[in-house]
């Protein structure tokens, strides 16, 4: 019987454990994948407050660290559901734990194109986050894939930093926010690629090209490109949690800015959280705040 279980070792996740052990609770962390979260795959990360420059892997293992030195216990399972009661019933792929309070942190994933070395360039040119890597390519081209507000505020962060942005969508008109795209398209160094997609990824350790293809004409262009911005949205690790808790019709975890969900003493943190700015400071700051709220109900 633990305190507070979190699902996740993400950013969120690791922070409201940090938060939990400090006031005095007994927490377990269950981790599905690779300790960290997201940020732990991110080459760089220069936008938190206090560290100018650090390895998103050295981040993640700087929070790991921090947490499990407080005495928070960590194990390798998903969890697939919740029995709510007093306590709490946590139901695992690796069996079932009970504990006063739950924290979900289980984070989303960013929706790739499914292009052939799409993995293998990640991080390596490809990327899925301008804000977080936009950056390192200062001065230089850029492209930057979608049509919704991520894709728009990315190019419009990116025409900021580097020499010229292309920003290829599949069709004619944006999803995201229609003053943003005015905006954007009115910026002298962006260009618009629209009824295009990405056919191919070119560069053998890392990215130099992309072969681009006309979706009217079927036209195929080459774009010689340093960086390529994915930004086609993201997918919510919530599946198992579907039923249990309200989930936002994307399939996020409907919660506000206090973190609680539909179901009380469960409390929401980081990116699986319904928010309009997912980045590691929020992540941090809903971790906190989900903490002290579990601790408030853990009593
Ligand atoms: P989104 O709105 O779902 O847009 C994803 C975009 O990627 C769409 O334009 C989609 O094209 C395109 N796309 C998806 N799969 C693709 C593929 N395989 N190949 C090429 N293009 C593909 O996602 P988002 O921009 O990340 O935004 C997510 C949510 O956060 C939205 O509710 C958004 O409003 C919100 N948000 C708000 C702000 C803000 O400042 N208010 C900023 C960022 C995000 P189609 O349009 O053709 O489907």
């Amino acid at each position: 019987m633990t305190d507070i279980l979190i699902a996740g070792a993400g950013c969120a996740g690791l922070t409201a454990a940090i938060y939990a052990a400090r006031a005095g609770k007994s927490v377990l962390v269950l981790e599905a994948e690779s300790m960290g979260g997201q940020i732990a795959s991110s080459p760089r990360v220069e936008n938190y407050p206090g560290i100018p420059s650090i390895s998103g892997l050295d981040f993640a293992d700087r929070l790991f660290a921090q947490a499990e030195a407080l005495g928070v216990e960590f194990d390798f399972a998903r969890v697939t559901g919740l029995r709510p009661g007093s306590p709490m019933t946590v139901l695992t792929d690796a069996g079932e734990r009970t504990c006063r309070s739950v924290i979900l942190a289980v984070g989303a994933r960013h929706r790739a194109l499914g292009l052939a070395r799409e993995q293998e360039l990640a991080g390596k040119g490809v990327g899925y986050c301008a804000v977080c890597d936009g950056a390192f390519y200062k001065g230089r081209a850029a492209a930057v894939v979608g049509g919704g507000s991520a894709a728009l505020q990315s190019a419009e962060y990116l025409a900021s930093v580097c020499s010229e942005v292309t920003l290829i969508h599949r069709r004619d008109t944006f999803r995201g926010e229609a003053a943003l795209a005015r905006r954007v398209a009115a910026l002298p160094n962006v260009r618009l690629a629209l009824d295009t997609v990405v056919a191919a990824l070119e560069g053998e350790t890392a990215l130099t090209g992309l072969v681009l293809e006309n979706k009217k004409t079927g036209a195929r262009t080459r774009l010689a490109v340093p960086a390529l911005f994915i930004a086609a949205g993201q997918t919510p690790d919530t599946d198992a949690l579907r039923g249990l808790v309200a989930l936002d019709e994307a399939g996020y975890i409907a919660a506000g800015e206090d973190c609680r969900t539909s179901l009380p003493g469960v409390f929401a943190a980081g990116d699986c959280r319904t928010k309009a700015v997912r980045q590691l400071t929020t992540a941090a700051a809903d971790g906190a705040v989900a903490a002290l709220a579990a601790c408030s109900w853990a009593g």
